[in-house]
């Protein structure tokens, strides 16, 4: 008999905006952390609730995602696994993948789906069994992430395959809180979506409760992120870009939102 494999998932806030997330396998003991802002509140984590530290996968090079890296690893002993294009960036690093890597990480099958456009060598990972992703800060919630390395056309690719690989019921996790700012931006690309105006109230009433808004689905995203929309004939009529390519219309938005 096949048992559906099950995870206790912990997200918690580190850095200004960042998330920790911690995936633990309660039969194993296997515990896995996604990126590693900052170790201490990892530790603490880790700590509250009894468990040790296995692997860590890492979404991209930036600093506010590999700073706790080190201490990390030199404290629990984990396992690492990165971006082979970051090989040279991230030190501590002791597995590489590429696109489409499909690897075993105690009993989990974890997919390796390279969205580049952030940086080059972004990472997000998806665990089908257990319908989770990490998108790293390619897509977040209402929104997807700033273009430092790539180029336009490269992050709509990105966005473009999520939505192709990833089911509608996929719980999405990603690196930062800003879907409040995020939702007030997208009203102004999608403002008469009403499936975007719940979502930006539901995040209205979460963060003044200080809740998290995260993780989304991707079912929900595809409703009301406008930039996984471009190609949306109310997104495009709305910027007056009826017509346009997809790729085109995803380019206006961004550059708005970072004019915004
Ligand atoms: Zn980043």
């Amino acid at each position: 008999m096949t048992v559906a494999p099950s995870a206790e998932i912990r997200q918690f806030p580190c850095l200004s905006d960042n998330f920790g997330v911690l995936i633990h396998d309660p039969d194993n003991g296997t515990t896995i952390a996604i990126d590693v802002p900052d170790a201490a509140a990892y530790l603490d984590i880790l700590a509250e609730n009894g468990w040790k530290l296995t692997h860590i996968l890492i979404t991209h090079h930036h600093w506010d995602h590999v700073q706790g890296l080190s201490e990390l690893k030199e404290k629990t002993g984990a396992h690492v696994t990165g971006p082979e294009r970051s090989r040279q960036k991230i030190t501590g690093m002791d597995k590489f993948v590429e696109d489409g890597d499909k690897i075993l990480v105690g009993p989990f099958e974890v997919t390796a789906i390279s969205t580049p456009g952030h940086t080059l060598d972004q990472i997000s990972w998806y665990f089908p069994a257990l319908k989770i992703a990490h998108t790293g800060d390619t897509l977040f919630s209402l929104g997807c992430g700033r273009i430092f390395e790539g180029d336009m056309e490269m992050m709509w690719a990105s966005l473009e395959k999520l939505a192709r690989i990833l089911p509608e019921d996929t719980a999405i996790y990603c690196g930062h809180e800003y879907t409040e700012s995020n939702a007030k931006f997208a009203l102004t690309i999608d403002p008469n979506n009403a499936a975007l105006k719940a979502r930006a109230a539901e995040v209205e009433t979460l963060r003044a409760a200080g809740k998290p808004t995260l993780p989304t689905t991707m079912a929900q995203e595809l409703a009301a992120n406008p930039f996984l929309r471009a190609a949306d004939t109310g997104v495009q009529e709305a910027l007056g870009m009826v017509g346009k390519s997809a790729g085109e219309v995803f380019a206006e938005i961004r550059t708005r939102k970072d004019n915004a």
